[in-house]
């Protein structure tokens, strides 16, 4: 049976589909690199007061949400900009499909301080229908897609796998 769609597989898509064919498939190397360990440290100390990771359904971990109806995802940085915000669309989305309604959403840098704000359009509901489908058979397939070279790659956990 096909496993729940999180929002970290959605962000992985959008970042790198090898590495999400490697996180979907169990395949996890993420405890000992150092950018895991910097958004460890951050998770912790980053906006403090709020109630943080609210897990819903067991398909997506909210980091906190604040002010009523606006969700946060926390980031270290802009470099992969667009998969932490379609990660936040995929939350907006799934909680429109539960009923949830009136919800908006903020990617937050603290490092730099700064925020974005999140909407979902119907534009952004039809690409994730789409984006749904192709990442179930993408990561139902029995090998991984082929390497992309990326920049991300060398601070990337799966690094090794791929490389060495
Ligand atoms: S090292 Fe590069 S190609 Fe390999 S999983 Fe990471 S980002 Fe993808």
């Amino acid at each position: 049976m096909d496993k729940p769609i999180s929002g970290m597989m959605i962000y992985y898509y959008i970042v790198c589909k090898r590495k999400l064919w490697y996180f979907y498939n169990q395949i996890q190397m993420e405890s000992d690199n150092e950018n895991v360990k910097i958004g460890k440290v951050l998770d912790e100390t980053a906006y403090g007061r709020e109630e943080k990771h609210i897990n819903i359904d067991d398909v997506i971990s909210i980091d906190y949400i604040k002010n009523r109806g606006v969700l946060h995802e926390v980031k270290k940085s802009r470099k992969i900009e667009e998969a932490g915000i379609m990660q936040i669309k995929y939350y907006l989305y799934y909680l429109k499909q539960r009923g949830v309604e009136g919800i908006t959403g903020k990617v937050d840098y603290p490092l730099l301080k700064q925020s974005v704000d999140i909407e979902l359009t119907a534009e952004d509901a039809k690409y994730i229908e789409t984006v749904l489908i192709d990442l179930k058979e993408l990561v139902n397939k029995p090998l991984p897609p082929l390497i992309e070279k990326k920049s991300i790659c060398k601070s990337c956990a799966y690094f090794e796998l791929c490389y060495i």
